[in-house]
């Protein structure tokens, strides 16, 4: 799969599910509206989805949502979806997890195939962690990484920077990641979908979180990388590794390989515009994956150049209204 500038597709990110068991104040709206249930993809079709994919070249999955590990008998999938990584035809199957449930999926994770995830946690204050998130508990998501950590997944922590929120602890979180083998990466929010907050008052350029970060730590440019959009650092006095997602203040579009499908089989190009393609009728239309193909190659034809996402105070709509936990993070 190849787009009209030339950059392969190698990376599906599926969001398996809208709902989550956390309202995240940058993310959701606490009363939010869920699909409902007969929108929804089945496993055995998202399963077949991915795996349309991966016949076209797709070599890295990642499952998200919503929170993943809240869709029903989701390890009926992944289970499935770990055949692409015998025959080697999937280099690597991932997950974005607010890590509410890992206590109880982390083992199953890793004897599926999967060797990494991400744990989103954006502060590890525990009454802040109530705050940000309104439903989740700090107690239960660090009980949770340290399930997988000894189910022997490698954890790397995302956090959004937001301002006046956790931009006191970054020093911190670096200390705590860094002190248990894990990376941290820092993203900018983004203007996706209505929510409660004002925008404007909650954005950090990470370009200023950098040079705060650099009166106290040894930042070095390294070029490692995951294949996601994250520049890395590593930070000389810890040993460990910091990255950077900077969608707002620096346009990684240039290098982007990745498209994003959402549990109703909606492909998005691009996370930050609307157009996208309909996979769910070609998907249903025919036991044989030819119109899924079709359609499939007809959409990397119009992935456009990129976003361009704004926030300001003019500005009151998000660029794009649809949240993140429909087309996933
Ligand atoms: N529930 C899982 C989680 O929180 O990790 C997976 C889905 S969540 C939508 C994926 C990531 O998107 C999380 O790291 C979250 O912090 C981030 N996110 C959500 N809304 C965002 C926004 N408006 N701007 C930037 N990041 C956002
Ligand atoms: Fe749920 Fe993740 Fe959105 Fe938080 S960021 S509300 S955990 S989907």
């Amino acid at each position: 799969m190849i787009d009209p500038f030339g950059r392969a597709v190698s990376y599906l990110r599926v969001s398996v599910t809208d709902r989550c068991d956390f309202r995240c104040v940058y993310c959701m709206s606490e009363n939010m509206t869920f699909l409902p249930k007969r929108e929804l993809l089945t496993l055995e079709e998202l399963d077949r989805l991915c795996s349309a994919f991966i016949d076209k070249g797709v070599k890295r999955l990642r499952l998200t949502g919503g929170e993943p590990l809240v869709r029903k008998n989701l390890m009926s999938m992944i289970k499935s979806l770990s055949r692409h990584l015998e025959t080697g035809a999937l280099e690597e199957l991932t997950m974005t997890t607010n890590g509410s449930q890992l206590t109880r999926f982390a083992d199953q994770l890793y004897d599926l195939g999967m060797r990494r995830i991400n744990v989103s946690v954006d502060t590890i204050n525990a009454d802040k962690f109530k705050a940000i998130t309104r439903w989740g508990s700090l107690d239960k998501v660090n009980a949770g990484i340290d399930a997988a950590v000894a189910a022997g997944l490698k954890v790397k922590i995302n956090a959004v920077a937001l301002k006046g929120v956790n931009d006191d602890e970054f020093d911190e979180m670096i200390r705590w990641t860094h002190g248990r083998g894990m990376d941290l990466t820092l993203i900018e929010t983004m203007p996706l979908g209505e929510i409660e907050e004002d925008r404007t008052d909650q954005y950090l350029p990470l370009s200023q979180v950098r040079a705060q970060l650099s009166e106290k730590w040894t930042l070095e440019d390294i070029p490692y990388k995951t294949g996601g959009p994250a520049r890395y650092m590593e930070v000389k006095e810890t040993g460990g590794r910091i990255g950077f997602i900077t969608p707002m203040s620096h346009n990684f579009c240039e290098s982007c390989n990745r498209v994003r499908v959402t549990c109703t089989g909606t492909l998005y190009m691009c996370l930050g515009q609307e157009d996208a393609a309909d996979l769910r009728a070609p998907l249903r239309s025919s036991p044989s994956n030819g119109p899924l193909y079709a359609a499939i190659d007809e959409a990397i034809l119009r992935k456009p150049k990129g976003h361009d996402f704004i926030i300001d105070r003019d500005r009151k709509a998000p660029a794009v209204s649809r949240h993140m936990s429909v087309t996933g993070g």
